[in-house]
């Protein structure tokens, strides 16, 4: 039995199921009807199972797979850090963590057909969990995305729909669709089992480091679905008892495009658009308040790092080995910043790279 759903702003609740609404009446994202409880950790994990090695504190059944999870931690001394390599994963970004929970519920809703809207790394994620799970699906994405990342989103066999305009035409263009009756909105922004998925990364990173919460996390924000799915999942870490404390969360956004920047840290509207970080271009996210909350709990802050940066700190990581795409350089150029801006070098800092370059071209 897959849980309902509820709205944490008026408390309205919803049956699951494959009409479920996407959105609360009263305009709220909604999340899943259930507790998010961490038992004691077990003495061991299956990490055959990938993520699904926690499926005992997942609210879904594992249903459509690909291995996904367990992804590497590793040492990254030109900036006295630690990485988490969350491009190597099946579809080359850290959304197969929450698209292998997102279509995995979609199959026990019996879904039959998923629409997502997506700029390049989500949309090629759902649809290759789509072709996993046997289910057609409908990927809106801008005009001109970049050709390896459509070419990802075809390949699998999903229908992509290109939508001229701002990238909030095309979730417009995507959710007309959901509302005609086309499909179940698999929107990784919307949909709240997609962050049931990405609390898998701080799962991770608390085993990988033997229950030990770095001081901080640097991570990229666009709509926030990595950035609140490791709040979510440290605190309910924290409140089992699996870590002791939280770490400080230090967001990243693109000069230009950096609402949350603007709202809790010192980020000016007026700034030249990062148009090498694409991916997170989101002016408005869904869970805005949500990641302002989670900002101020843990005592962080978020900064917009300008394309220059962005460029040279991407060239610096091809040079030390790590191959992703310029949207995943945003993190590593704030952690750049941060360090200039007080943010010790004894600090044990962690930071997500979140997307390949294979298919960034
Ligand atoms: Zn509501």
């Amino acid at each position: 039995m897959a849980p309902g759903l509820v709205c944490a702003d008026c408390g309205r609740t919803y049956e699951a199921g494959p009409n479920e609404p996407w959105q609360c009446a009263c305009g709220a994202p909604l999340e899943l009807n259930m507790e998010p409880a961490l038992g004691d950790p077990p003495q061991t994990f299956d990490r055959e199972a990938g993520l699904w090695a926690f499926d005992a504190f997942l609210p879904v059944d594992r249903e459509v797979t690909l291995g996904e999870g367990w992804t590497p931690l590793v040492d990254a001394p030109t900036w006295d850090a630690t990485f988490k390599l969350e491009y190597v994963f099946p579809s080359g970004s850290f959304k197969d963590r929450g698209a292998t929970t997102t279509l995995s519920r979609a199959v026990t809703l019996d879904v039959d057909r998923v629409i997502e809207d997506s700029s390049g790394n989500a949309g090629a994620s759902i649809a290759l969990y789509a072709a996993r799970a046997g289910i057609p699906g409908e990927i809106y994405v801008p005009t001109g995305v970049k050709p390896p990342k459509r070419a990802a989103i075809e390949g699998t066999g999903a229908t992509v729909v290109e939508v001229d305009g701002a990238r909030a035409d095309v979730s417009q263009a995507a959710r007309e669709a959901v509302a005609a009756g086309k499909g179940w909105y698999a929107s990784h922004a919307w949909n709240p089992t997609f962050y049931a998925g990405t609390m898998t990364a701080a799962y991770e990173i608390a085993v990988q480091r033997g229950f030990e919460a770095p001081d901080a996390m640097v991570v990229p924000i666009g709509h926030g679905t990595l950035f609140l799915g490791l709040y979510r999942g440290f605190a309910a870490l924290e409140s089992a008892g699996w870590i002791d404390r939280m770490p400080r969360l230090l967001g990243v956004q693109a000069a230009g495009v950096a609402p949350i920047a603007e709202t809790v840290g010192t980020a000016a509207g007026t700034q030249t658009k990062n148009e090498l970080a694409d991916g997170i271009q989101i002016a408005e996210p869904v869970r805005a308040a949500q990641i302002t909350r989670a900002v101020r709990e843990t005592n962080g802050t978020v900064i917009a790092v300008a394309e220059e940066q962005t460029r040279a700190t991407w060239h610096t990581l091809h040079r030390a080995g790590f191959h992703v795409e310029p949207t995943s350089a945003v993190a590593v150029a704030g952690l750049e910043a941060y360090r200039t801006h007080g943010l010790d070098r004894d600090q044990d800092v962690v930071v997500p790279l979140t997307g390949s370059g294979l298919k960034s071209a």
